[in-house]
């Protein structure tokens, strides 16, 4: 057994429907879940009031979901053109074990680790400084 294997058929499958699952969530749920008083939100106006009021936490959360999805097309986009899997960066086999924790991760362990020291934004939850 080589210790880096690239996915198999099943597994890319079940990236695949893990993606789209959580690509369903995430347009979905994003306007189904409500913000903790839900009195407050009537017509168009007092939504946006009420969103301008929202918690930094809750605008974190729209962001992070935003470039979720984002990712989540980019790691769809590559299971259709065969790339998906491999690292961006050094081009090796991504663990399939960090595929299954993260779907769309573009970058190995070891390039993500590399970034991270850097301080380069990549796939992670945190949010990218949009500066
Ligand atoms: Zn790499």
């Amino acid at each position: 057994m080589t210790k880096k294997k690239s996915l198999t058929k099943v597994q890319l499958a079940k990236m695949e429907s893990m993606l789209q699952e959580r690509q369903a969530r995430l347009f979905g749920g994003g306007r189904v879940r409500k913000p903790v008083d839900d009195s407050e939100r009537g017509g168009d106006e007092a939504d946006i009031a009420s969103m301008a009021q929202d918690s930094e936490m809750e605008l974190d959360t729209r962001v992070r979901e935003s470039r979720e999805l984002q990712l989540i097309e980019q790691a769809l986009a590559r299971i259709s053109d065969g790339s998906y899997g491999n690292c961006e960066e050094c081009h090796e086999a991504i663990a399939v074990a960090r595929l299954e924790a993260l779907p769309f991760a573009q970058y190995c362990i070891d390039c993500q680790e590399k970034m991270d020291e850097q301080g380069v934004p990549t796939d992670r939850y945190e949010v990218p400084n949009l500066d």
